[in-house]
């Protein structure tokens, strides 16, 4: 399938593809898998904040004064739980300052359908640059439900990032949402007939939690 890569940002660094390797290996425990994630999710913060606007403000040194820099917008990861909570603290050691709202999404695994059962996001959404987290961007059908959500709570500024991208969920975003710039660890060939991303890693939320 072709994918148009209008607003898909693929991160493509060594350390990314030492650690999708081990993402992928099915020998790889939950707590090493738990520690992959979090260095990539390292990785995709500092690429994600390479957009962020600062405002300057003088500050003093022991020595003399200077120009500051500082964060000129809120910042408010949102999670899709469960598998999303496991990019958190990646996210969270590079930008301590950003809020954590949470959307609680579950895949009907008949119709693939999301269904929805949990939703809180920070107050001031409108004026935030909002990164939405879930390791798996698949069909899409979660990360457009999610991102419809967010823009009825009021978020203009969306972005998205994942683990692993399948062409199918890159083009269904494009669509529904196609101002929402997408981040990615990998991008992989295409979903199998139950919707997982091939050669992909499995069940993230599994993965991560030891619930397989
Ligand atoms: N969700 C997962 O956890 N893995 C996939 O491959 C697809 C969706």
């Amino acid at each position: 399938m072709s994918v148009s890569h209008k607003n898909f940002i693929l991160i493509e660094h060594p350390l990314i593809k030492r650690d999708v390797t081990i993402l992928r290996n099915v020998e790889t425990n939950p707590e090493k898998f738990r520690a992959a994630v979090q260095r990539i999710s390292n990785i995709i913060a500092v690429q994600i904040s390479k957009n962020f606007g600062l405002s300057e403000k003088e500050i003093s040194t022991p020595l003399e004064n200077t120009t500051g820099y500082f964060l000129a917008h809120d910042i408010a990861l949102v999670p899709v739980l469960r598998a999303g909570l496991g990019m958190v603290n990646g996210f969270l050691e590079i930008i301590p300052e950003a809020k954590v709202g949470h959307i609680g999404l579950q895949r009907n695994e008949e119709t693939l359908q999301p269904i929805e059962y949990y939703y809180k996001v920070p107050k001031n959404i409108e004026s935030a640059i909002v990164v939405l987290l879930d390791p798996m961007l698949a069909t899409g059908g979660s990360a457009c439900e999610a991102i419809n959500y967010l823009k009825k709570r009021g978020a203009v500024n969306i972005n998205f990032a994942c683990l692993v991208a399948a062409p199918e969920g890159i083009s269904k975003l494009e669509q529904n949402h196609p101002e929402v710039k997408i981040f990615a660890a990998a991008l992989d060939r295409e979903l199998n007939e139950k919707g997982y991303i091939l050669p992909g890693l499995g069940d993230a939320g599994d993965r991560t939690f030891g619930t397989l």
